[in-house]
Order: structure tokens, then C-alpha cells, then sequence
């Protein structure tokens, strides 16, 4: 039985590796600090015995027990409000976290995957982005603190694998949604479904133009596995290339939830907001048989259904 471990596993992507990885057969370690994870994400996997679970900051040495084959590092802030709010803890995992792991991959001889991003391209001026655009970032603008500690992860990475021949896969993801997501996480569609299910004011930044081209999560992690499973060590694309304007996108979420009192209004649009977004996925394509295969009308009544009850269950606890 191969064993992984999953950092970040409490959070959003890496409950739904472990759980992914659980029904393909692994025995699974998941870590988190719980800094913006839920426990309530991964209860469902206590009781099994291939599963175990360490309460742990990975910016700090990590130390696991026994052989491990998998490393999947998804440990980070991941909204744009979570890392304004944790900017230092933000550069730690994706710098110090990534250095001590890659550290775990070479003493436990693991392959280890990194969970990169396409804020590595920033506001691109390179549209769709391929993997061999090298980015338009602002290393000092509120975004910088997670861009930039990606963009370091992906260096380090490529170091361990030249300079130590570890074996290494990066992923850069793109907007993905889905069950799990926090009621409260301040991304457009977590944001948008709260505020159309309690009847509040749906607030698009700007004027609504910005694109983006968000991926379901079930599609995502398919291509994250895929992934994991090939031989390809350069950064790979993975995110659903169907690009939407954030203005329609709201509206969507408007009607599907249809609640008379719900509206949308308009906020001032964030610093350094990328304008367009969506990826170029032929390599995935063509290296991994990947595409996504889950439509946005399916995806977002899938999400529907679990931000009704998480809404309920916030309101309750608030
Ligand atoms: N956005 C918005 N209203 C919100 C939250 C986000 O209009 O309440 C916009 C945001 O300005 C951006 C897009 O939606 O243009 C996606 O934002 P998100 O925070 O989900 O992630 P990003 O892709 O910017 O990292």
C-alpha cells in the first residue's frame, strides 16, 4: 500500500485529495494547521484506519514517521482576503513550508507534488496563458505576498529536482469551486452564493468585466491525480478554460439561487486585480488525457446545494 502525505489537508483541494486518494487506495496522512482548514472537511475520513491526521504548521520542520511514497503540498492562504490578513504566514508555507518538504521528499526518497497557481502569471498580458509565459507580477502590491511565494516554490522545486534529483510535479491551478469552500472565504463565488441565499447585495468588484475561468472541483482533482501519476516534472496548467466575466457570473449565481430580495451591487475593484484569466490547457490535454468534463450550469447547482446547508450552519454558529 503506497502512503502520502497531503499538507493542507483540512482545507478545500486537500480534503478532496485525501479523499480522492483514499479511493484509490492509499493509505493517507493528512497535516494542517488549521489556520484557515476545517476539521469538519475531512471527519468524515477519521474513523478509517488508512487514514491519519497531524495538527502541524509545515513552515516549521516536519517530521513523519515510516516510508512515504507521496508528498502533495497544498498547505496555504488561498483567497486574496485570507493572505491581506496573513501575509507573513502566507510567504512562510509557500517558501519555508515548500523548502521543508521537498527536504521530507529527499530524505523519504517521495515523489512530491506543489501546488502552484496561475497568479504566477499575475495580470497577464499573454492571453489564454501557456506554462511558458513567464508572468506580469508585482512583487510588492497586496497580492505579492502569494504570488511571489509560488513563484519561489516553483524555483525551489525545480532546484531539488536539478541540483538533488528529487522527484518533483508542479501544478499551476487555476479558480476551481465547489463543496467545501468557506462561507466566508471572500472569493467571488463562495461570496456570491452567501450573499444570494441570505437575500444581501452580491458584490462584483469593478465594474464586473475581469474574467476568469473557474474549474469544478471534481474535475480539478482528477487532473491534480493525473498529474501526480505522470512523469512530467515542468509546471502543468490545470483549470477549466471556459472564461466567464465576473459580472456574469454573478448574475448566474442570481438566478440559479433565485431569491427575490438578492441583488447585485458594485464595490470598488482590489489593487492589482488580474483582468482576464483562463488557461491554456494543451499540454494537459495532450500529456495527460485531461480536460475538464463538468459544465458550469451542473457545477454550479452542485454548489448550490452545499452552500444552502453551510449558510444554515454559519448563520446558526454566528
Ligand atoms: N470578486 C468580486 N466580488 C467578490 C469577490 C471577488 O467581484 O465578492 C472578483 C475579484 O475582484 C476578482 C474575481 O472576482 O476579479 C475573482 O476573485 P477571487 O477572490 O475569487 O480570486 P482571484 O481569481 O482574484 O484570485
Amino acid at each position: 500500500m503506497k502512503t502520502a502525505l497531503v499538507t493542507g489537508a483540512a482545507g478545500f483541494l486537500g480534503s478532496h485529495l485525501c479523499d480522492r486518494l483514499i479511493a484509490e487506495g492509499f493509505r493517507v496522512i493528512g497535516m494542517d494547521n488549521l489556520l484557515t482548514g476545517s476539521l469538519e472537511n475531512i471527519e468524515h475520513l477519521f474513523p478509517l484506519e488508512r487514514f491519519s491526521f497531524y495538527r502541524h504548521d509545515v513552515s516549521t520542520f516536519v517530521h513523519v514517521p515510516g516510508d512515504l511514497d507521496y508528498i502533495l503540498h497544498f498547505a496555504s492562504p488561498a483567497s486574496p482576503i485570507d493572505y491581506l490578513e496573513m501575509p507573513i504566514q502566507t510567504l512562510k508555507v509557500g517558501a519555508l513550508g515548500t523548502h521543508n518538504l521537498l527536504g521530507l521528499a529527499k530524505a523519504k526518497n517521495a515523489r512530491i507534488l506543489v501546488a502552484s497557481t496561475s497568479e504566477v502569471y499575475g495580470d497577464p498580458l499573454v492571453h489564454p496563458q501557456p506554462e511558458n509565459y513567464w508572468g506580469n507580477v508585482n512583487p510588492i502590491g497586496p497580492r505579492g505576498v502569494y504570488d511571489e511565494a509560488k513563484r519561489f516554490m516553483e524555483a525551489i522545486t525545480m532546484a531539488y529536482h536539478n541540483y538533488h534529483g528529487v522527484d518533483t510535479r508542479i501544478v499551476r491551478i487555476f479558480n476551481t469551486y465547489g463543496p467545501r469552500m468557506r462561507v466566508n472565504d471572500g472569493r467571488a463565488l463562495p461570496a456570491f452564493f452567501s450573499q444570494a441565499l441570505r437575500g444581501e447585495g452580491i458584490t462584483v468588484f469593478g465594474d464586473g468585466s475581469q474574467t476568469r475561468s473557474f474549474c469544478y472541483v471534481d474535475d480539478e482533482i482528477d487532473g491534480l491525480f493525473r498529474l501526480l501519476m505522470s512523469d512530467y516534472h515542468l509546471p502543468v496548467n490545470i483549470g477549466n478554460p471556459a472564461e466567464v466575466t465576473i459580472r456574469e457570473i454573478a448574475e448566474e449565481v442570481l438566478q440559479l439561487v433565485g431569491n427575490p430580495n438578492a441583488y447585485i451591487t458594485y464595490k470598488p475593484l482590489p489593487e492589482d486585480d488580474p483582468k482576464v484569466r483562463q488557461p491554456d490547457i494543451s499540454l494537459a490535454r495532450e500529456l495527460l488525457g485531461w480536460e475538464p468534463k463538468v459544465k458550469r450550469s451542473e457545477g454550479l447547482k452542485y454548489t448550490l446545494e452545499y452552500f444552502r446547508k453551510a449558510v444554515r450552519v454559519d448563520e446558526m454558529t454566528d
